[in-house]
């Protein structure tokens, strides 16, 4: 049915509202050098400490070569669930099996000390569980907060993002406060061969299968990138040059615009988002793109439509609607998956955020804003892959992929696939690859490849030493 003018008058006044979600490809492109910009600042040694975007040095030098093996225990902490893994390594066999478990929000907004004995606590019950007391296996552990890494096992928080914000854990090891944690509880000890974080792991358990794996990100609780940079190229490294001369950076992305530089298109939604989240100011970039935060700013849009009169006539003002963080992210998937005029999914999400006696075009008008949101989302990581594949500049590159947006939401892998093929390079190829059990298997392979390195290392030494 062709729209009444009445009708066409409503979507004018709505666009005005929303326009700003949508940028052209110029922008986009004029955004990709802008971030360039920024990562030279966060890997030059003079503007690093400056710059918004840190590109920490991982210690990551190789990737898996499949001929991995052995038992590992894997923590994984994203910002949502904490999992310990076990996680069985043989050749390019890996056998998993996880336990998840929650970390409720008086945890994440307690103390260090809360934190690290609730980690241990759910550490130690699952040994139990799998019958391994007593025996010491190599840990690795994703944490995926920004770190500033002074060796493999080595991590110092530099900041909380997401929803974590506990209480004397910035500025110290992680790995030791693991450590402290555990001999506190139990007088259990483990062996933390490594810690890394989610993009990294992301990159790794890619990267068993596939040699032409360099980057990695996540589109979860948060957004972050890493990929594997020239060593001559990180101003920043102060340990060996020796082969291989490469390192995986990882980015922490999510702060890029913290400075100001993306301003000129952050909406007014934006804006209010960030002025009520716990992390004011900080990580900007993350802010539109990440699963923790795109539910908020499609609420916002939908109260701002509300309050206009253009969305929900006579609706009850003590709806759900209105209430900060009640729109799940999972919402925007749910909505964009319907595909017909039913809106079933659509009219679910309504019903239970308690709105009543909406219309079909009040279905179309939120569907329509969560397409539009998404697809921001979608394109700015678009962009910032982009830059990165065009940093490396190889013909052919796999792009790992983890995190439960990209996971679900029904349109961000076509949508990437489309926005990063227009602002590549032409010429260069690249592949889109969902990392199954990313963070887990990840973590439990740079601790594979590290002791693998470490046991190559000693007979070499004991080759000379013999010679
Ligand atoms: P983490 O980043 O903590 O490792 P996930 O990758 O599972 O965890 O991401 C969790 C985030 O994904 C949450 O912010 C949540 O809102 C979002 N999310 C969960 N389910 C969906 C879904 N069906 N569609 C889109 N986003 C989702
Ligand atoms: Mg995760």
């Amino acid at each position: 049915m062709p729209a009444t003018p009445d009708q066409l008058q409503k979507y004018e006044k709505i666009e005005a509202f929303v326009k700003g979600f949508k940028l052209s490809s110029h922008t986009y492109k004029k955004i990709m050098s802008l971030l360039n910009e920024e990562m030279n600042n966060g890997l030059h040694k003079h503007t690093n400490h400056s710059a918004d975007i840190k590109m920490f040095p991982t210690f990551v030098r190789s990737l898996p070569d499949g001929t991995e093996k052995g038992q590992f225990l894997a923590l994984d902490l994203g910002g949502t669930n904490f999992r310990v893994l076990l996680v069985k390594i043989d050749g390019r066999d890996v056998d998993i099996q996880s336990r998840t478990y929650l970390i409720p929000q008086r945890v994440m907004l307690g103390t260090g000390t809360q934190l690290f004995d609730h980690i241990a606590d759910c550490i130690i019950k699952f040994t139990q569980q799998h019958n391994l007391r007593g025996i010491k296996l190599p840990l690795g552990f994703t944490f995926s907060f920004p770190c500033k890494q002074e060796d493999l096992n080595q991590a110092r928080l530099s900041k909380w993002t997401k929803g974590f914000r506990c209480e004397g854990v910035v500025g110290e090891d992680i790995c030791k406060l693991l450590h402290e944690a555990l001999k506190r509880k139990s007088n259990m000890d483990v062996e933390v061969v490594a810690i890394v974080n989610d993009a990294v792991g992301t990159l790794m358990s890619a990267a068993h299968n596939d040699r032409d794996c360099e980057i990695g990100i996540i589109l979860g609780t948060g957004c972050n990138a890493c990929y594997m940079e020239n060593l001559k190229n990180v101003g920043v490294w102060e340990g060996e040059y020796d082969h291989p001369d490469q390192m995986l950076i990882n980015t922490e992305w999510g702060a890029f615009g913290d400075n100001g530089c993306l301003d000129f298109v952050r909406t007014e939604y934006d804006r209010e988002l960030d002025n009520f989240s716990i992390n004011p100011g900080k990580q900007l970039m993350e802010k539109m793109i990440a699963g923790m935060y795109m539910g908020e700013i499609v609420r916002l849009v939908l109260e701002r439509l509300t309050m206009e009169g253009l969305l929900f006539q006579g609706i009850d003002r003590e709806c759900e609607l209105f209430v900060r963080g009640r729109f799940y992210t999972k919402y925007v998937s749910e909505v964009e998956s319907d595909h017909d005029e039913f809106f079933r999914n659509t009219k679910q999400v309504l019903d239970e955020l308690g709105i009543q006696n909406y219309t079909s075009e009040d279905c179309k008008v939120v569907k329509y804003v969560c397409t539009l949101i998404s697809a921001r989302a979608a394109f700015l990581a678009s962009a910032g892959l982009a830059t990165l594949i065009n940093r490396l500049n190889k013909p052919s590159i796999t792009i790992a992929v983890d995190g439960s947006l990209y996971r679900f939401h029904p349109r961000f892998h076509n949508l990437m696939q489309l926005k990063i093929h227009e602002l590549v390079r032409p010429g260069l190829r690249f592949k889109l690859t969902l990392s199954h059990d990313g963070s887990g298997k990840g973590a439990a392979l740079v601790a594979a490849v590290a002791l693998r390195l470490r046991e190559m290392k000693k007979e070499d030494q004991e080759n000379v030493a013999n010679a």
